[in-house]
């Protein structure tokens, strides 16, 4: 026997396994929506799950009517959502036999679940609290190092459940912060309860007992009365209430008031004794990010520990005099209504007080950063303008204004003792390259070395390639500056590769392209003295010293096209100056972009096959199933099938996802470029950077779950020729956010724009995988509260400018704080 959400998993992998034929379940999948959902409501717990289950059974009830393709993305989709429901019920998970079929859809009966731990600080951490003089600060910090297992509470197979959440210590528990909260604080009298409302009710039990149903399950049915009428709550297969709610027990209940053959009914409410501290009920009550084998109220039972424990002994790191002039919360405090908040009011100025902490440390982590980058001497490199200005004059085009600002910016810092460590953003297309090459080749005339360094081997010898033909002619009209270009990658047969090192070893090559390989390899180099790295975000900050490691202090340019707002820039990359491209190059044709429904799709394909007709490229981006990889390139390979049997049976189609060798994409890609395919059929792999100015349309399927700044770069891709280009974004069920994505795409072209409302969209920390970029986690931060940044801008500026290495004694916590923060990202050296 299993749980309702895992037959449904089986059912619809069963289906995925025959090829979506909808003869999985006699009569078809949509009546799944009647006969499984029927049941599965009367099995789950929550109203969360009740409200899931009656989202699939919707999305079910389309399924006959989807092509094959969409069936597909429908049922990866619903597994996905299931998958994320970890709270179903753990018990019964543990104890499904593995090879229980789908018609056994009655669940299981769940055990009695662990003993929820005794609430109390005596309980919650006696072993930390050695006799009764007040901890120090070092004790606490030590205690909150201390594993979990020395909460009473938390035996060793909890704590592996929990180490599943990335919590290994207290301290890891007190910063596992609630993603929702239930509103339970509307108290109402029993004769006041109203179908559909969320309220909390004090009642005495009457009544309670436990009978079997028909499909096997256990129903206990409590029936509570308060002085102003009676009220039945019922659970399933839990039959232990039955002892524990005795005539006479005063319990707390909160929960969604439902209907049964026209009662009011509570169904598998959340409850409490009244004479205990209320934690899961008459409350704002923490949701919790769960993991196989715990539940909410285990978890919250655990935290309301912790936290009653812990909260009040935690010193601030921020001095009082600097908190409460900025009339912040106090740690401890924040901590607290966290987890436990007292009311709205308080959640808020807690999550302002802990976003505040998040930026706050960024800051500091990167100002450090930029300090010590900053101290060694880098060699100024003497900035010859008649090499300059000869190169520019045999540019086919002006540099626009723009450009000519920023490589300004970038020379001046390069004739500075002090190295550059410059941020260049500028928009898709906005000609970042021939900047980095003019700083290039000003560094190369004065004897220097260059490197740029691009995240992927495509990009690299697609700079490899413009970068020479830029040169070109250049070098005809100057023939006393010969700079031969060396393209340095993994796949560099090894032959080659000797002479290639021996070049870059002897100083000789002074303009190197490469990929990881320039800093994987023992690549050794004269005098390298300007490092280029494209496409910022695919590095961490690790690699970005690795390499600057390798030459004497390099000057460092980063370049990034995702565009983000000039704050956060400041914030995120402090470490660097910001220069930005914030202007398009002459004549750029617009790309027109179109909002199409499902129905539009042949339509579309129509379209593309007059492009190809006219001799044009296209690129079909598969849908985003699932965060992975696996299932996304399965569905990728399943669409370019489909699209090249039945759609485009006469023209060549190839395939690039994110499981395929580097070398198997590079052979796709190259194919793509010489124009021996006529449509790409990719993941969202293509995202960066690719040009293929033949490639007219973009074609992106299920547009609706993508982010902006990511439909911003699909479309990118096209429009780099000479032809008019198309982006066409399908979309099928749409969310309100997605539709207001989608609007704002279709009008808008400008990338920081685009960013801009991206960020207000989205919500904290999603706005790029900060793991990458090799920042602190940001969790309960927004990215788009300016006003919140710019005050931990601010203040860690100050902070900084009075004590830069943190020693005073009333920054020692800060200290502490900070090196823990970024050690967990990144060591920064
Ligand atoms: P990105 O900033 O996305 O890296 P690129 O450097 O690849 O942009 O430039 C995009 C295209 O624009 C290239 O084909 C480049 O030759 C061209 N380009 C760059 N600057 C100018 C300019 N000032 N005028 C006209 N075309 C330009
Ligand atoms: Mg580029």
């Amino acid at each position: 026997m299993s749980s309702p959400f895992e037959n449904l998993t089986k059912i619809l992998s069963q289906e995925r396994q025959r090829g979506y034929d909808n003869k999985t379940v006699v009569g078809g999948l949509d009546r799944l929506s009647d006969t499984w959902a029927g049941r599965a409501v009367s099995q789950v717990g929550t109203p969360e799950e009740r409200a899931l289950i009656e989202e699939i059974a919707g999305l079910l009830r389309r399924y006959p009517d989807l092509e094959v393709p969409e069936r597909a993305a429908l049922i990866e989709a619903i597994l996905g959502k299931v998958a994320q429901v970890p709270e179903l019920v753990p018990a019964m998970r543990e104890h499904a036999p593995a090879g229980a079929s789908p018609e056994a859809l009655a669940p299981a009966p769940s055990e009695r679940p662990p003993e929820t731990p005794h609430s109390g600080p005596a309980a919650a951490a006696p072993q930390m609290v050695r006799g009764t003089r007040p901890e120090s600060a070092r004790e606490v910090t030590s205690g909150l190092d201390a594993p979990v297992t020395r909460m009473s509470g938390i035996k060793k197979g909890y704590a592996q459940r929990l180490a599943n959440l990335g919590v290994h210590t207290i301290g890891d528990l007190l910063y596992l912060y609630p993603r929702r909260y239930l509103d339970y604080r509307c108290l109402k009298t029993i004769n006041q309860l109203q179908y559909g409302e969320e309220v909390t009710i004090i009642g005495t039990v009457w009544d309670c007992h436990a009978r079997d149903t028909r499909r096997g399950q256990q129903l206990i049915t409590c029936t509570l009365s308060d002085y102003t009428g009676t009220v039945q709550a019922v659970w399933f297969n839990q039959p232990w209430l039955v002892d524990k709610f005795t005539p006479g027990t005063q319990l707390v209940i909160s929960g969604k008031v439902d209907q049964y053959l026209g009662r009011l009914v509570f169904q598998a409410p959340e409850w409490e004794q009244l004479d205990r501290k209320q934690i899961h009920t008459g409350r704002l009550v923490p949701v919790y990010p769960l993991t196989e084998g715990i539940t909410q109220k285990w978890l919250r039972s655990i935290m309301n520990q912790v936290v009653e424990y812990w909260a009040p002994r935690l010193p601030d790191h921020l001095p009082a005099e600097r908190r409460d002039s900025l009339q912040m919360m106090a740690l401890g405090e924040a901590v607290k209504n966290i987890h436990f908040p007292n009311s709205p009011e308080a959640l808020e100025a807690a999550r302002r007080r802990l976003a505040f902490d998040e930026f706050l440390f960024i800051q500091l982590g990167v100002l450090r950063q930029r300090h010590q980058w900053r101290s060694a001497p880098g060699r100024p490199v003497q900035v010859r303008q008649e090499v300059l200005q000869a190169f520019l004059d045999s540019l086919p085009y002006q540099l626009t204004d723009a450009q000519r600002k920023v490589l300004q910016e970038i020379v001046t810092d390069l004739g500075q003792s002090v190295p550059m460590n410059r941020l260049l953003q500028g928009d898709v297309g906005s000609g970042k390259t021939v900047v980095a090459l003019a700083a290039m080749l000003v560094t190369a005339a004065d004897g220097g070395q260059c490197a740029i360094m691009a995240p992927t081997e495509i990009l690299a010898e697609q700079h490899f390639r413009s970068i020479t033909s830029l040169l070109d002619a250049f070098q005809q009209a100057q023939p006393d500056w010969q700079f031969p270009v060396y393209l340095l990658t993994g796949s560099v047969p090894a032959s080659q590769r000797e002479p290639l090192y021996e070049a870059v070893a002897s100083g000789q090559a002074k303009l190197v392209i490469g990929t990881h390989a320039l800093i994987q390899e023992t690549v050794e180099f004269n005098d390298l003295r300007l490092v280029v790295i494209d496409e910022q975000h695919r590095f961490g900050v690790q690699q970005r010293t690795m390499l600057r490691s390798k030459g004497y202090n390099p000057h460092v340019l980063v370049m990034s096209a995702t565009p983000i707002p000039r704050s956060l820039a400041l914030t995120l990359y402090g470490d660097l100056d910001l220069s930005v491209i914030d202007e398009m190059p002459p004549g750029r044709q617009r790309v027109l972009t179109y909002w199409l429904s499902p129905l539009e799709r042949e339509r579309a394909y129509g379209f593309i096959r007059s492009q190809v007709e006219q001799g044009r490229q296209a690129f079909i981006i598969c849908p985003l199933v699932e965060e992975s990889e696996k299932v996304e390139a399965k569905s990728a390979v399943e669409e370019h099938a489909r699209l090249a049997r039945d759609i485009f049976p006469d023209l060549k189609l190839g395939l690039l996802h994110g499981r395929m060798k580097a070398d198997e994409k590079d052979a796709v890609m190259a194919q793509f470029r010489r124009g021996e395919l006529h449509i790409l059929v990719s993941t969202a792999v293509v995202e960066v950077g690719i040009d293929v100015p033949n490639a007219t349309v973009m074609l992106v399927e299920g547009a609706n779950r993508f982010g902006l700044a990511q439909l911003h770069q699909f479309r990118g891709r096209v429009g780099r020729g000479e032809h008019q280009s198309y982006c066409l974004l399908l979309a099928d069920t749409t969310t309100p956010e997605a539709e207001a994505r989608l609007s704002v795409i279709s009008s808008t072209h400008d990338g920081f724009k685009l960013a801009e409302e991206d960020l207000k969209i989205r919500g904290p920390g999603e706005f790029f995988g900060t793991r990458q970029s090799g920042l602190p986690d940001i969790n309960l931060a927004r990215l788009s509260d300016v006003g919140l940044l710019e005050l931990a801008r601010a203040q860690a500026k100050e902070i900084f400018e009075m004590d830069a290495t943190l020693s005073q004694p009333e920054h020692r916590l800060l200290a502490q704080k900070l090196q823990k923060v970024w050690q967990m990202s990144t060591d920064p050296s």
